[in-house]
């Protein structure tokens, strides 16, 4: 199917349909994170969100504050040694690849004295930053409605809305155009967490919990006749 009649699909009252439905589901659902509470700092925000990439929401939420209390700015984090940096982000994992991207984007954001770039372009320049933390630093630094569209995101779309085309969702024209359409503008930020808190708790990867699901009436792999989901990618 062309992208021109995959959008016709979706018309404007599913999305005010999945955005009401979602936003009940998220006000007695809400998951607490440390990075969720009002008095987070910017950088703190963005921290977050390079921790959080691969990574479940509960582990990053234990070891956020002992990260933070170490390295409380852009500046303390750029200037510790490497060695020291890996180590401690062992217990999360992935700690090669963490350690170089913190570091590499905590020197240059202490070089700009701890301001963004205004632009999405120059944002996607600065070291380590792909369109994910892009659009991190867009939403919570400049206010501007964007997707934090992960696989998390991208599965729970997907299956309420119908399949993207391409494997790689940052280049999928479908999935990139639903994801900003589904946002809410006035609190695109509420919204991000909740549809990541519903793929965490329902819409899950292996089994999602369909019968429990609020979107089921309407949502796309749900197989209404037997009850149960349809067998598509995910
Ligand atoms: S019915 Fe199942 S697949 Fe559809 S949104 Fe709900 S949990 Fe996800």
């Amino acid at each position: 199917m062309n992208i021109r009649k995959k959008y016709k699909r979706i018309n404007k009252l599913k999305i005010k349909w999945f955005q009401t439905q979602l936003a009940h589901w998220f006000e007695l659902n809400n998951r607490k994170f440390p990075w969720r509470e009002g008095n987070c700092s910017k950088y703190q925000l963005i921290i977050a969100e390079v921790l959080l990439q691969r990574t479940k929401a509960e582990t990053i939420a234990t070891f956020f504050p002992f990260f933070i209390k170490q390295y409380p700015s852009w500046k303390s984090l750029s200037s510790v040694n490497k060695t020291k940096l890996k180590k401690d982000l062992k217990p999360i994992g992935l700690w090669k690849r963490r350690s170089d991207t913190l570091k590499r984007l905590s020197t240059a954001m202490a070089k700009r004295g701890g301001r963004f770039p205004r632009t999405r372009g120059e944002i996607e320049e600065l070291p380590g930053v792909g369109q994910y933390i892009a659009n991190a630093i867009l939403m919570f630094c400049q206010d501007e409605p964007q997707p934090l569209l992960d696989m998390n995101m991208a599965r729970v779309l997907e299956r309420f809305f119908g399949q993207r085309q391409l494997a790689d969702i940052r280049y999928d024209p479908y999935l990139q155009e639903l994801s900003r359409r589904v946002l809410p503008k006035n609190h695109a930020k509420e919204f991000n967490w909740a549809i990541l808190d519903f793929a965490s708790l329902i819409c899950k990867a292996r089994k999602p919990l369909c019968l429990k699901c609020p979107l089921k009436i309407r949502c796309q792999y749900f197989d209404h006749d037997k009850g149960v989901v349809l067998v598509k990618r995910s």
